[in-house]
């Protein structure tokens, strides 16, 4: 999970629709603002380029019950259907970090060893330790046969992205004025890229082996 900047004038749609009964929340405009303002990107795994995605409520709105939610922008995030199905289990109810607001790689390690996902929370607190669970769980979950197979293609991708940062690593430490390792690495490490938060929380950690870089994930 990494920041996201949401723009600040609502779709058009949200209001007009706010006043029908059964209004949509996921007209055109909505889905491709969610979809620029969060890259292409699911907010709580950062698969890209998103065949399934959906408009996920941050703070469930449980059936329309809490209407208020409903078409609320700022509670509006651009999902895959794997994570938004694991995140409507009622633990995660209100529970989950607003990355609009607060800065996602702050507050959590995003760590990827061994072909297994660890999310750790650097604080104690619930909000930021249940969005390190939700985050992990949607790499980790294998309950069913359809979540099994979601979870796995996430951990390949996951793979495929770190082994080719740790190649151009590579690269560039043994040939650090070639400027198209460096380039390279400034599209890996942008927010904007695949699993972001993972590939920027490794060299964050590994800074001594690869001087020149810190201005890539600040
Ligand atoms: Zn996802």
């Amino acid at each position: 999970m990494v920041k996201i900047e949401r723009a600040l004038t609502p779709p058009m749609s949200l209001s007009v629709e706010s006043q029908k009964s059964r209004g949509s929340y996921s007209e055109k405009d909505v889905i491709r603002q969610l979809k620029e303002d969060s890259h292409d990107k699911c907010y709580i795994c950062e698969l890209k380029y998103l065949s399934d995605p959906e408009v996920e409520h941050l703070k469930p709105h449980h059936n329309r019950k809490r209407k208020e939610l409903v078409f609320d922008w700022n509670n509006l995030f651009y999902s895959c259907r794997h994570c938004n199905l694991i995140k409507s289990a009622s633990k995660y109810d209100d529970k989950i970090l607003d990355c609009c607001a607060v800065d996602p790689e702050e507050v959590m390690d995003h760590i990827f060893l061994d072909g297994h996902v660890e999310i750790h929370s650097k604080s104690q607190d619930e909000m930021i330790q249940t969005t390190a669970e939700l985050i992990q769980t949607c790499f980790e979950l294998r309950n069913t046969g359809i979540r099994e197979a979601a979870s796995q293609y996430r951990i390949r991708e996951l793979a495929k992205t770190m082994s080719i940062l740790f190649k151009t690593l590579k690269k560039y430490k043994d040939n650090p004025e070639a400027q198209r390792y460096k380039r390279s690495l400034n599209e890996m490490l942008n927010r904007s890229s695949q699993f972001a938060a993972f590939k920027r929380n490794y060299v964050k950690k590994h800074l001594g082996d690869y001087p020149g870089l810190e201005n890539m994930i600040t």
